[in-house]
């Protein structure tokens, strides 16, 4: 392996199978190690195309492992770490917090002791390369609770999780904000938005939304469908992780978001009249299939983001236009639930 190498976490899920293979492309001169559980959530088969890079390696096991953490570190001179893994969906925190608390907390708090140990212990790490060494921390703008019909998220709002899993990922947020405070560990974090496109496990909004529409089935939406998110595409958000650990100032946060808000019913319409173009009924059209269903516990209204630190600091600029991402998404998950 070449001389900086990143330990990924999480890299078998959404957006790590997204940033991985995006990741190894811009920096010819990083490897990547990947450690994964492969909950349900994660899937290698999105790792294809890397799979045989030599500047990729993959290693199956729990973030919460100290000795496995500890020893990857040692194995493979881990340089930097971007932190993807969590157990990342709200319904199944309302159902069962336990997992949540576990890997995002818990194994946050491992990785960050591992990091610490190994960077900063000089016989393991020359002086240089631990004050360069750099802890990229993923997390989510559900930190920071609900908006009403106005306002936006920024880096300065105070934190209100309103979710066992929101709950869990503030946690973590604080924990590797002490690691910066109280041991000089060069982090950074970023908050984003939603983030849609291929390689997203069934359960979420959009594959659940074009899954039951292919099925014929109903498409649920949650209360009056009127609670809006602002919604990026995975790629924009790749890039976005990959301003802000490459350029990002150790200890900052960035948040990152797409300026493009939509409520769900009219992200579940817009999918539906997608597909009524590009794989027709023979009768009727999908948006027919739409019902309304109970609201989740707990559900935030709003969410939005006020990017401008990132844009302005780290010249990051989303390049999706929503229309054209959500066409490829419905291409990439109506291919892949024809095949199955
Ligand atoms: P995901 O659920 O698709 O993937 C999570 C990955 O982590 C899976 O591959 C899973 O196997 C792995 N994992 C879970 N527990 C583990 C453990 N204990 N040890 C090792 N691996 C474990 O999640 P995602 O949507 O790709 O989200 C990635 C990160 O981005 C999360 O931290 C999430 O909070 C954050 N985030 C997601 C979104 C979004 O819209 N999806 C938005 C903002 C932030």
């Amino acid at each position: 392996m070449s001389s900086r190498t990143i330990l990924i976490t999480g890299g078998a899920g959404f957006i790590g199978s997204n940033f991985i293979p995006f990741f190894l492309g811009e920096h010819q001169g990083i490897s990547v190690v990947n450690l994964d559980k492969l909950t349900y959530a994660g899937n290698l088969q999105h790792l294809e195309d890397v799979k045989d890079n030599e500047r990729y390696k993959f290693v199956q096991g729990d973030i919460c492992d100290v000795d496995l953490v500890k020893s990857i570190f040692a194995e493979y001179q881990i340089s930097d770490v971007i932190h993807f893994a969590a157990e990342s969906h709200v319904d199944n925190s309302i159902e069962g917090p336990e997992a949540f608390i576990k890997t995002n907390i818990n194994g946050t708090f491992t990785l960050l002791e591992a990091a610490r140990k190994h960077w900063f212990n000089s016989a393991n790490c020359p002086k240089k390369q631990f004050e360069s060494s750099r802890f990229h921390h993923i997390s989510t703008d559900e930190v920071y609770g609900s908006l009403g019909e106005s306002g936006f998220f920024d880096e300065d709002t105070a934190y209100a999780p309103n979710s066992p899993y929101s709950a869990s990922k503030a946690a973590s947020d604080f924990l590797v904000r002490s690691y910066f405070h109280t041991y000089g560990l060069n982090v950074v974090t970023s908050n984003c938005s939603n983030n849609y496109g291929p390689k997203q496990h069934d359960e979420k909004l959009i594959p659940t939304i074009i899954r039951k529409a292919l099925a014929g089935e109903d498409i649920p939406i949650y209360g009056d469908g009127k609670n809006v998110r602002d919604w990026l595409y995975v790629l924009d958000h790749c890039t976005g992780i990959g301003a802000a650990f490459s350029k990002g100032e150790a200890g900052e946060t960035y948040v990152i978001g797409g300026d493009n808000e939509h409520n769900n019913i009219s992200i579940a319409k817009a999918i539906c009249t997608i597909l009524d173009q590009v794989h027709p009924k023979e009768n009727g059209s999908y948006g027919e299939q739409i019902t309304f269903v109970k609201d989740r516990l707990g559900h935030d209204f709003r969410y939005a983001i006020d990017a401008r630190k990132i844009k302005t600091e780290l010249g990051w600029e989303p390049q999706f236009n929503f229309d054209a991402g959500l066409k490829k998404t419905v291409s990439w998950y109506l291919s892949k639930y024809q095949k199955s």
